[in-house]
C-alpha cells in the first residue's frame, strides 16, 4: 500500500515511512492512495476471530508489502496479551438495541492503548530492520502521555522523553507515567502549564540541528498507523453483531477526530455502517459542523471529559479530503483559510453529504453526570463521563430503525475519572485488580523549569546514555 499527503504536495511513501514521518512534508496526512474492499463472503470469513488475528488479517492491507501478516500477528499477540480482558475488547450490552465496546482494558485504562501498543513494536520492528534508533519526545496533559509511555517501555530502538505540567494532572495520570522506571523513559515535570510543555516541543522539533541529533520523533494522533490499528475494533463489534448481513451503527465521544475517523474506514472497506454519531462536550466543533456547518474556533474550555477538551481536530482533515473528492489543492486551501481565520469553509454539497452518515450530539457536564447516574441505576453499568457521552448521544440519535444496533466506543475505564464517577453515584470506582497497588509503586521523575537549554540538556543526556 502506498500513501499520499491530503495535500498534493509530498512524494508518495510506503508504510513504514509514514509510520516514522507522522507529518507529511506539506504539512498534510497521510492516506492510502486506494481503499482496501472486503466482498461480504470475505467479512463473513473473518467472523468469530480471535481480537489479534484479527487485527492481523486488517492491518496487514495497509502495510504491505514491507510488514506480512505473520509479522504483524507476533506484533498484535504482544500488544493485546497485556489486556486485561480475554476478548481485548468485550462488547457488552447496555440496553436494548445499545451495546459498550469496551475499549479501556490496556495499561492505561483508556483506548488509546488499543493502537498505541501496536505502534510501539511496529516502531521496534522497523527501526530494527533499519538499524536506526528515535528519540520520542512528548507533551501530555495526562492520557497520551502514559499510552505513549507503556507503548515504548523498554522497546530497544527508542528513546522517549515525555513532559507534563507539575502538579496539573490527576495522581492517576501522573503514577501510570512516573512508575514505569524502565531505563528508556524519562518523565520531566515541567514547571508551567501544558501549553509550556507543548510549546516546549515544539522548540525542540524548530531546533534542527537538535533535532537531527537525537532523531527526534512523535507519536501523536495524527499518525496514520494509529488509525489503522483502530480500524479492526469497530469491525470486531460489526461481525459480533451479524455484519456484513447486519446494519450497525456507532456513536464515538470524539476530541481529535481519531477514533470516529477509523469507522469511516471500516465502513470505507465494505462493512455495512449505517450511521456514526459523534458525541461532544461543550467543545462542540464538530456537533456544529455537523449539525449546521458550522466549524469555527472557539476557546477551549475545561470539562469533566478532558481528553475531549480540543478545539481544532486534526484528523478532521483525512475526512475533509474525502469529501472534497480527494481534492488535495482544495483541501490544502480550506485548511489554510481555517487557520488564518479561524471558520472552515466547507461546501456545502460536501457538508451535506457528510449529514447523510455523521450525526452530531452534544452533552453538558450535568447531563454527563446525570447519564453516569442513569446507566448505574437501570443497567449497573458504570461509564467513565467520555463513554456516557457516547452512551447519551447513541440514544439521542440512533436510527429510527430498531434492528439497527448501536455501538457506543468506551473510551476510558470509570476508575480513571474516579471524581465525575462518585459526584454522579456516591461511590469511588475501584482500580482494577492488576493495577490496584498504583498508588503505592515507586515513582520517578524530574522537576524542571519551562526552559528550552535545560529540558534540551536532559534529552540529549538520556538519548547519550541509552545510545551507549
Ligand atoms: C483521546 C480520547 C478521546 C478522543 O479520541 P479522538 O481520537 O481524539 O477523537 C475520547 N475519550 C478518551 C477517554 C480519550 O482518551
Amino acid at each position: 500500500m502506498r500513501y499520499l499527503s491530503t495535500r498534493g504536495e509530498a512524494p508518495v511513501r510506503e508504510f513504514e515511512d509514514v509510520l516514522l514521518a507522522g507529518l507529511a512534508e506539506d504539512g498534510g496526512l497521510f492516506l492510502p492512495e486506494t481503499w482496501p474492499e472486503l466482498s461480504a463472503e470475505e467479512w463473513r470469513a473473518l467472523r468469530g476471530l480471535p481480537y489479534a488475528e484479527l487485527s492481523a488479517r486488517l492491518m496487514a492491507l495497509f502495510t504491505a508489502p514491507a510488514i506480512s501478516e505473520a509479522e504483524l500477528l507476533t506484533m498484535t499477540r504482544a500488544a493485546y496479551a497485556g489486556f486485561g480482558h480475554a476478548a481485548t475488547a468485550p462488547l457488552v450490552q447496555i440496553e436494548p438495541g445499545i451495546f459498550s465496546l469496551e475499549l479501556f482494558h490496556g495499561p492505561t485504562l483508556a483506548f488509546k492503548d488499543m493502537a498505541m501498543q501496536l505502534l510501539g513494536r511496529l516502531f521496534d520492528h522497523v527501526l530494527a530492520k533499519r538499524g536506526q534508533r528515535v528519540t520520542i519526545v512528548g507533551a501530555t496533559s495526562g492520557d497520551t502521555g502514559s499510552a505513549a509511555i507503556e507503548a515504548c517501555r523498554d522497546r530497544a530502538a527508542v528513546d522517549m522523553v515525555i513532559l507534563h505540567p507539575e502538579g496539573r494532572t490527576s495522581a492517576v495520570q501522573r503514577r501510570q507515567m512516573t512508575t514505569v522506571l524502565s531505563p528508556n523513559i524519562r518523565n520531566i515535570a515541567v514547571q508551567g502549564s501544558f501549553d509550556d510543555c507543548q510549546d516546549l516541543v515544539k522548540a525542540m522539533f524548530n531546533d534542527a540541528p537538535f533535532r537531527n541529533e537525537m532523531k527526534l520523533s512523535a507519536v501523536n494522533s495524527i499518525n496514520w498507523a494509529r488509525i489503522a490499528a483502530q480500524i479492526p475494533y469497530y469491525a470486531y463489534a460489526a461481525l459480533a453483531l451479524g455484519a456484513p448481513d447486519r446494519p450497525v451503527a456507532f456513536s464515538v465521544p470524539t476530541g481529535n477526530f481519531g477514533n470516529v475517523l477509523a469507522a469511516w474506514v471500516a465502513r470505507r472497506m465494505g462493512l455495512p455502517i449505517e450511521r456514526l454519531i459523534v458525541g461532544a462536550n461543550r467543545n462542540d466543533i464538530l456537533a456544529r459542523f455537523i449539525t449546521s456547518n458550522d466549524m469555527s474556533a472557539r476557546p477551549v474550555e475545561p470539562s469533566l471529559s478532558p481528553s475531549m477538551d480540543i478545539q481544532v481536530s486534526s484528523n478532521f482533515e483525512r475526512l475533509l479530503f474525502e469529501l472534497l473528492g480527494r481534492d488535495a489543492k482544495a483541501t490544502a486551501e480550506t485548511m489554510t483559510r481555517f487557520r488564518a481565520e479561524g471558520r472552515m469553509p466547507v461546501p456545502d454539497a460536501a457538508w451535506k453529504q457528510a449529514t447523510e452518515l455523521f450525526h452530531g450530539f452534544t452533552l453538558s457536564d450535568e447531563g454527563t453526570l446525570e447519564e453516569i447516574r442513569r446507566l448505574y441505576a437501570e443497567s449497573a453499568y458504570l461509564a467513565d463521563p467520555h463513554t456516557a457521552i457516547g452512551t447519551a448521544a447513541a440514544r439521542a440519535m440512533r436510527p429510527a430503525d430498531a434492528g439497527i444496533p448501536v455501538v457506543v466506543a468506551a473510551t476510558a475505564h470509570p476508575a480513571k475519572f474516579p471524581d465525575a464517577v462518585e459526584k454522579a453515584t456516591g461511590f469511588r470506582p475501584a482500580l482494577p485488580p492488576r493495577m490496584a497497588d498504583l498508588h503505592e509503586r515507586e515513582e520517578r521523575f524530574e522537576v524542571l523549569p519551562a526552559d528550552l537549554e535545560a529540558i534540551e540538556t536532559v534529552v540529549r543526556g538520556h538519548a547519550r546514555r541509552n545510545a551507549a
